[in-house]
Formats: structure tokens, C-alpha cells, sequence
């Protein structure tokens, strides 16, 4: 640490949920160590506290007589980067979330907590040029050690004994004769550690590919914070523009992130990277131990680990220079944050570009309505992979009417003939299919025939969904569980005989194991893939042959890259469909071009199959013409008819608590106050029962918010906020650039 700061007092924030900073004043032992970004402890009233630096000023902003001093400062080196900062700073304001929130995200809790430290271990390694003196002697133990140590370099006493297969003795008694070194050093929890990587070269890029990596070295050349839309359809080779766009990069001797989502992120996708980077690759995701988050972060910090994989919170990557910020599938709802701030990574991206000067690209096959308006407004540039690589062609997608073949076979079917015939022409062949339905259970509720009670939870106003290996009935939303009820629970009924309606994919794997003998058959989704071990195996299995089938959730969509799969079935599409939200149909549309992604990466052919009851439904036309711009068209065009995103902005204000009447009092009666500081141009619906009405026995009202600038709804809405009491019992959360209404 070299200079020391003039400044008299900190700003700092500190975990108390209070929306504040405080000041204390620099004591002068401090005065070398503390800067803006460091972590450091205070008192605050008869406790001590850990915060973070948020300023230096040389003017408090209470009585200096009240002012109390800083107690110490953690770590030889501030722990956020200015860029870090301002980044939590804007967020902070941007979505209306309380500051100390917004410090909090930033730096992984793995590295904030206390007594986070490297791991250490005694260390042998050998001293060069130590000839060993005139009558010296070696023993063959000796000799071996110092033979691994020569070729492996430094390793832990540990595994030096256990390779030499000696004890402890030789060592140190070559220690002693000054041959090696023993001494404790960080020991690096790598999470990669056990998946050692080919180096792989690149390959010769299409001339697509080579259109798009131009124009983003150009872009990152120029110094300017430009942001490019790449849209490229599934199988483009987008990925290979990254890598190589991220080559020039750091040979340029900036750095990169690379944001995919958490569900994408697997073993797979990293190795992609390590295979051309080494260990300059860092991995950030929620998967990690904290032992690895902390080291990874610090192999960053250090510049050790110049280019950054990881989800959402990678973004805020303690890197310096950034010349590149990719963000992978960027229509990912999973990209927003649900628990305050509510942040879209993709757009902090974009704002951390800014910053710093550095170009961001957004890839995706469905690039979402919000990012195509901006290249429309000319704030984003589109670059445009519109074939495969090797001009593979792209899937054959079918559309199958299942009110038709309800009528053929006299009763409604989970399987169309068409989907049944397909699955049995590629086991012939010993080509793959998944199948894709995004819910689980067995099947989605419990209808009584002679009622029509639907088994509903008693907390949430969902129907529960059937289990039947446990034969159990679960909310997916609350999590609870009852036993299936031998009859209908409505007391008039009292029926014996309840009925299986919807299906989920519990079912469906034990319809098709009546249907396809013999068929090698997987379920994937979140019941049965406990354990990121299990998935990846059940990937592995598949991958090499083992299984002929999988059928799962959304898990199954994304990234995925199995050349022998030649079909996927989507087993009913209305599903997303009818999600009360306003970008059903966006979603629709993603997911299903998206899945058909999947399908035909190989040599041969792919072929999709969809089985819905709205066959003529806009996005699902539009997915199986593969006609992006012009959905997104009408899409707009329906959107500006009622003001929602993109062309507004939304602003989403849950109300909860634990009585009807009271919600909906207290959500009014905020809505009013609200109303008389808001400017006229922002529209104003509800207060009304959110889609949800009900979790976990807690009513919800929503107040939706919608105009062109976020800052005119969240600047008088932070002011309300501030000193407004609700009461008791009442919550309230404020999500800006809402993803979902539910
Ligand atoms: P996307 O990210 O658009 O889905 P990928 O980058 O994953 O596409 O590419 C799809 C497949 O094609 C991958 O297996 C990749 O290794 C391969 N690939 C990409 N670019 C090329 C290229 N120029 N030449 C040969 N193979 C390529
Ligand atoms: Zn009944
Ligand atoms: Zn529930």
C-alpha cells in the first residue's frame, strides 16, 4: 500500500437493512490502509458493525462533534473496484433498491463473510541451484522425491509423500540440507480441478462467423462502449465468435466476461472455454463451494484469471479493463434477479460497458423484444448468422392438432400418432429424440369426475400437482405435501374416484415405457436430478449412447449440443401459453425455437414435432416458420397498442400480507399517495389481486407502473417510500423492469 488518503472521513454502508450510509472519521493509523471499496469495522450505537467504504470526504454529513472513528480496516487491498461501485450505485437507484442491498450483491458472500481466507498448506518445492555438498549423500527415497519435485514443481507435503509413497522423513531431511524449500502457501480450491481439458485450436471460421467477429474487434478496437446484438439461429456458431473475439481481446491485453445462464452452464460450456484459454479461465456460478467461489474471486482480483465464465452476479467480476462483455442467451428471464435489487444482468452489463468504455455483445437465437427495439431506436447494432455452421440445415418443424386426434381416437391422448410413429422410426436407427415438457409430476392436478373439485393448496391459490411414485399431492410453489386423499375432499362429494388430468413428466415416462418397449428411457427435471452429479451423468449417458431417450423440463433446453439427436417432441406447447402474462407468447415463441434448437446438430437431418390445441397461434406459426423479425413485428405491434415493454418501461409493486381485505386497503391507499406524486405520464393500473392471488397463506395486490422513463415512477417512488409507514403485517417490493407479473 503506497499513498495514504488526505480525506478526514469514510462513507460507509453497512448490513443493517436502513438504506443508508454513515460517516466516521479516518484515524490516523488508518489513513495508509483505508480507501474507497474497503471492507472495515465500526461501531454503530453499542455494537460493531461491518461495512464497506463507499466514499472518502473531507465533509461529514452530520456533526462533526458526533462523529465516531472507523475501528479497522479487513485485507491489505480494497475489496471493490471503483467500476464495482458505481455499478451498486446505480443499481441501487435504478431499481429502487435499498443501498446496502446493492454493496451486497456485488461481492460474494463467500468473500465478504468473515474469516474468509485462501487455504494454506505446507508446500515443498526445490531449491535451484543447490548443489549438495562435497560427501553429501542422497538416499533413493531422497532421490525420488526430489525427481517428482523436478518434474511437477511445488506440491503439498501431502501429495509429494503420497506419490513418492514415503513418509515425511526424506523430506525433511532434505529440507534440512537446504535441497527444498518447506513452507505454508495458498492452496487453490479449483473447481475444475478434476476435469482435465484437451488445448484445442480453432477452428477456420465461416464466413458469417467471420462478418460478426470483424465487426466486434472492430467495435472493441474502437474504445467506445457499444453494445451488438448478435443473432444468430441455434447451431450458428456463435459461441466460436466469442472465443475468438475474446482471443483478440486478451491478446490486446484487456480482459472479458462471459455471461450464461445458470442452467447453462455446464461442465461442458466451461470446458469449451478452458480448452482455449487454460486456467486464464475463472468460473463463477452457484454450484461453487465457498472455498472455490473465494479463490476464483481472488485469482480474478489478482489478475491471475483474466477472462470470467459465470451467471448473473459474474458480472460484477472484480476484473479491470474488460475489453469484451459477452452475454449469452440474453432473452433469459433467469437473467433477473428475484430478490432486491431486482436487477437484469443483462442490462448491468450493458451500464458496466458503459463505464468502461468497452463493447458488450448479446447473443441469442430469440434475441428479446427489448433488445430488438434498441437496435430499432439505433442503440444497439445487429449482426446477423442466419445458417448453421456447415450450412446444416435447419430442423423440419411439424405442428400437430391434438383436438384432431382427440376426435380420431374418441378420447383425449398425451401421445399423437405422428410423435409415436417418429420416436420408433429414430430407435430403429439408434438415433436420440427428447422429449420436452416444461412441468413436472405426474400429472398437473387431481380433478374429481363427479364434481369437478380440483385438489388445491391450502396456503397458495395453485391446484397441487400429482406425484405419483410418492403418491403425493405438492405445491410447486410453497412446497407442501399431502398424501393423495382416498376420496374427493369435498364434503358433498366424498367421490372414490379422482381423476388424472394434464400430465406431467412423470407420466409421460411411463406412458412411453408401456408404448416402446425396450427403450432406453430418461427423466430429467428437478425431482429426479437431485444432485449436479446426477445431471450430468444422465448428460453423459446420453451423450455416449447409453440412453435413447429423455424426456424433461425446461432443464433439457438450453445449450445443449448432441449431434445424434435427430427429434424433439414438444408435448404440449399451450403450456407456456396460457401463463397469465403478458409475454406468453414472447416465451412461447422463445422456448420453442430454442428446443428445436436442439434437434439435428449432427449429420443427419432434424425433425421437430409440436403437439398443441391452439395450432394457429401466433408464435407457435411463427416458430415453426422460423420467422424471428417478422413475430417480433407483430409482437411490437401489439405491445405499443398497450403500452407494455419495450415501449415502456414497467414497474411492478407487490403488496402482501396475511388478510384480503387489508392488502387490498393498504395497496390502495398507497396507490393514492403514490398517484399525487407521480407526473401524468405514467399510467397507473390497479391496485388489483396479483395472478397469483395467494402463497404460502399471504394475499398479494400488485399496482402496475408503466412509462417511458424508469426515473419518472422510481424517483417519486423511492421518495414515497422512504419515510411511509405500512401497516403491520403489510410488505411491499418494488421490481423495475418487471420479468414476470406473477
Ligand atoms: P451456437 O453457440 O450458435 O449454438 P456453437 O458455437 O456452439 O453455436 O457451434 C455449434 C457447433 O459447431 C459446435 O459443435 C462448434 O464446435 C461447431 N463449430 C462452430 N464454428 C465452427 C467452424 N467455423 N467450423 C467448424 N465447426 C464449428
Ligand atoms: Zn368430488
Ligand atoms: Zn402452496
Amino acid at each position: 500500500m503506497s499513498e495514504s488518503t488526505s480525506a478526514r472521513y469514510a462513507r460507509v454502508v453497512t448490513d443493517l437493512a436502513l438504506d443508508r450510509e454513515f460517516d466516521y472519521r479516518i484515524p490516523p493509523e488508518l489513513k495508509e490502509r483505508v480507501r474507497e471499496g474497503s471492507l472495515v469495522r465500526v461501531p454503530f450505537g453499542p455494537r460493531e458493525l461491518r461495512g464497506w467504504v463507499t466514499g472518502l470526504t473531507d465533509r461529514a454529513e452530520v456533526d462533526p462533534g458526533k462523529i465516531r472513528d472507523l475501528l479497522e480496516v479487513e485485507g491489505d487491498r480494497p475489496f471493490l473496484l471503483p467500476v464495482v461501485r458505481r455499478l451498486a450505485r446505480w443499481m441501487a437507484r435504478y431499481y429502487c433498491a435499498p443501498i446496502e442491498t446493492a454493496f451486497r450483491t456485488v461481492l460474494p458472500g463467500a468473500v465478504r463473510r468473515e474469516g474468509a481466507r485462501p487455504r494454506q498448506q505446507l508446500t515443498a518445492s526445490i531449491v535451484e541451484n543447490a548443489a549438495g555438498e562435497d560427501g553429501e549423500t542422497i538416499t533413493a527415497k531422497q532421490e525420488r522425491v526430489l525427481d517428482i519435485l523436478r518434474e511437477s514443481g511445488p506440491l503439498t507435503l501431502t501429495e509429494l509423500t503420497r506419490r513418492a509413497g514415503t513418509s515425511q522423513a526424506p523430506v525433511r531431511s532434505l529440507a534440512k540440507k537446504g535441497r527444498i524449500e518447506l513452507k505454508y502457501a495458498d492452496l487453490r480450491r479449483d473447481p475444475l480441478a478434476r476435469r482435465p481439458v484437451l488445448r484445442v485450436d480453432p477452428p477456420e471460421l465461416m464466413p458469417q462467423q467471420r462478418d460478426a467477429l470483424e465487426r466486434i474487434r472492430e467495435a472493441s478496437d474502437s474504445g467506445q462502449p457499444r453494445v451488438l446484438l448478435l443473432h444468430g439461429v441455434t447451431g450458428s456458431g456463435k459461441t466460436e465468435v466469442y472465443l475468438q473475439a475474446i482471443r483478440h481481446v486478451i491478446d490486446h491485453g484487456r480482459s472479458a466476461i462471459v455471461l450464461v445462464p445458470e442452467i447453462a452452464l455446464t461442465p461442458q460450456t466451461v470446458d469449451r472455454f478452458r480448452s482455449r484459454f487454460g486456467d486464464r479461465v475463472a468460473v463463477l456460478h452457484s454450484h461453487l463451494s465457498d472455498g472455490e467461489r473465494f479463490d476464483e474471486w481472488g485469482r480474478i482480483r489478482d489478475g491471475k484469471a483474466d477472462i470470467v465464465v459465470g451467471a448473473r452476479s459474474a458480472v460484477f467480476a472484480p476484473l479491470e479493463k474488460p475489453g469484451l462483455i459477452v452475454v449469452d442467451e440474453e432473452h433469459e428471464s433467469s437473467y433477473k434477479q428475484e430478490e432486491a435489487p431486482r436487477y437484469h444482468a443483462r442490462d448491468v452489463a450493458v451500464v458496466r460497458g458503459r463505464m468502461e468504455s468497452c463493447p458488450v455483445v448479446l447473443g441469442s437465437a430469440t434475441p428479446s423484444l427489448e433488445s430488438l427495439s434498441n437496435v430499432r431506436k439505433g442503440k444497439y447494432e445487429l449482426l446477423g448468422m442466419p445458417s448453421r455452421v456447415d450450412d446444416r440445415t435447419m430442423p423440419r418443424i411439424r405442428v400437430v392438432d391434438m383436438r384432431v386426434e382427440a376426435e380420431r381416437e374418441g378420447k383425449p391422448v398425451v401421445f399423437s400418432r405422428l410423435l409415436i410413429e417418429e420416436i420408433r422410426a429414430r430407435l430403429e436407427r439408434a438415433e436420440q429424440t427428447i422429449l420436452f415438457l416444461n412441468r413436472r409430476g405426474f400429472s398437473s392436478s387431481l380433478i374429481c369426475p363427479q364434481c369437478g373439485h380440483v385438489a388445491q393448496c391450502d396456503r397458495c391459490s395453485v391446484s397441487m400437482t400429482y406425484h405419483k411414485k410418492d403418491r403425493r399431492l405438492k405445491c410447486h410453489l410453497c412446497g407442501a405435501e399431502v398424501r393423495v386423499p382416498e376420496r374427493c375432499p369435498n364434503a358433498d362429494c366424498r367421490s372414490p374416484e379422482f381423476k388424472y388430468a394434464g400430465m406431467g413428466t412423470e407420466r409421460i415416462e411411463e406412458i412411453l415405457g408401456r408404448l416402446l418397449k425396450g427403450a432406453r428411457i430418461r427423466r430429467v427435471d428437478s425431482d429426479t436430478m437431485r444432485g449436479k452429479e446426477s445431471y450430468d451423468e444422465v448428460l453423459g449417458d446420453f451423450r455416449t449412447g447409453k440412453l435413447d431417450l429423455l424426456v424433461g423440463t425446461q432443464m433439457l433446453a438450453k445449450g445443449l449440443d448432441f449431434p445424434n439427436v435427430t427429434l424433439v417432441g414438444v408435448i404440449n406447447a399451450d403450456i407456456s401459453l396460457h401463463m397469465p402474462d403478458f409475454r406468453a407468447g414472447e416465451r412461447t415463441f422463445q422456448l420453442l425455437t430454442q428446443v428445436a434448437g436442439r434437434a439435428g446438430r449432427g449429420e443427419v437431418e432434424g425433425e421437430v414435432v409440436v403437439q398443441t390445441f391452439t395450432p394457429y397461434e401466433t408464435s407457435i406459426q411463427a416458430a415453426r416458420r422460423m420467422a424471428w423479425e417478422e413475430y417480433c413485428d407483430q409482437e411490437l405491434e401489439f405491445r405499443r397498442e398497450l403500452s407494455y415493454p419495450p415501449h415502456s418501461h414497467l414497474v411492478c409493486i407487490h403488496f402482501e400480507g396475511p388478510g384480503e381485505a387489508t392488502v387490498h386497503e393498504a395497496a390502495d391507499r398507497f396507490a393514492q399517495e403514490l398517484v399525487r406524486r407521480l407526473p401524468e405520464t405514467v399510467i397507473l393500473s390497479g391496485p388489483a389481486p396479483a395472478p397469483l392471488a395467494r402463497i404460502k397463506g399471504q394475499y398479494r395486490y400488485h399496482l402496475l407502473l408503466r412509462a417511458e422513463k424508469t426515473a419518472s415512477m422510481t424517483r417519486p417512488l423511492k421518495e414515497l417510500m422512504s419515510d411511509y409507514r405500512f401497516p403491520r403485517g403489510i410488505s411491499c417490493r418494488v421490481d423495475v423492469d418487471a420479468q414476470s407479473l406473477l
